[in-house]
């Protein structure tokens, strides 16, 4: 009945949890779940006890990113046993619909799906429960930015204009719901050609940092656009990226910077 009833504000009911972190983006495509996964693996490595949950329902991509498919079930009254990526609980609505099938539930019943997955999935104790959230900022990122137990967002952006001026509304968004930002992070920063070494601004430079700047929000860092990030994405190699010297330092930067 879980699925029926109106959202409430979880608290922090039955989540042995330091610290709940949404990673947000005002826009879809930029990034935010590949950074949600490369964090939670980032802050694993760092010896963190950490979950990752994908709540962007409409979009789940998480269980691609990590290469972890299948379903999860739970009986009458059981908690959920999350998927287990490398020691790291994970939980994606992914993991409840059979592959392939639309989620088109309306918003109250996407709310109490995912407010059920941070409530009733046996995540263990963690020091990080990371939360890849939908995207933008309407109906549904703002309601479960209400309802969920969160300790702080952070955004992700693109360099270019256009994806900057949706960030600045994302930070809007959770200010006015009183969750502290945590950062901002930069995707697709500078591509360094693999042939020329040269470096290519191809989305612009430096804007996200100037207005983070600007707004005294904390900026975690940037993440080159990269071809092997991509294709170790489709992959479902992202642990990968980490032996990879083109990438990994700043997926390491950016999670120290937390
Ligand atoms: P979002 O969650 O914001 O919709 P994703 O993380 O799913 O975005 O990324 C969208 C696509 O862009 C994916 O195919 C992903 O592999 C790719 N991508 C994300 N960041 C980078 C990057 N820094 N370099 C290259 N490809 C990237």
């Amino acid at each position: 009945d879980d699925f029926v009833r109106p959202p409430q504000p979880l608290g922090t009911v039955g989540l042995k949890c330091k610290a709940v972190i949404a990673i947000a983006a005002g826009k879809g495509g930029v990034g935010k779940s590949t950074a949600a996964t490369s964090l939670t693996i980032a802050l694993k490595r760092a010896g963190s006890s950490v979950g990752l949950l994908d709540a962007d329902v409409y979009g789940p991509s998480i269980p691609q990113l990590t290469g972890i498919r299948g379903r999860c079930a739970a009986g009458q009254g059981e908690k959920i046993e999350p998927m287990d990526f490398n020691g790291i609980p994970l939980m994606s609505i992914g993991y409840m619909i059979p592959p392939g099938e639309a989620v088109i539930w309306r918003g109250p019943m996407l709310h109490s799906a995912v407010t059920t997955f941070v409530r009733n999935t046996d995540w263990g104790e963690l020091d990080y429960l990371i939360i890849d959230m939908p995207p933008g900022t309407g109906d549904i990122a703002l309601s479960l930015s209400q309802l969920l137990p969160l300790t702080g967002s952070v955004i992700v952006c693109t360099p270019q204009e256009v994806a900057l001026i949706d960030a600045v509304k994302a930070v809007g968004m959770f200010r006015k719901v009183k969750i502290p930002v945590i950062g901002l992070i930069e995707n697709m920063s500078s591509f360094i050609c693999p042939d020329c070494s040269k470096s290519y601004d191809i989305f612009g430079k430096g804007g996200a940092k100037e207005y983070a700047q600007q707004d005294g929000i904390p900026f975690l860092g940037e993440i080159p656009l990269n071809i092997s990030l991509r294709q170790r994405g489709d992959a479902g190699k992202m642990v990968d990226n980490f032996d990879d010297e083109t990438v990994g330092p700043y997926l390491e930067r950016i999670a120290k910077s937390l």
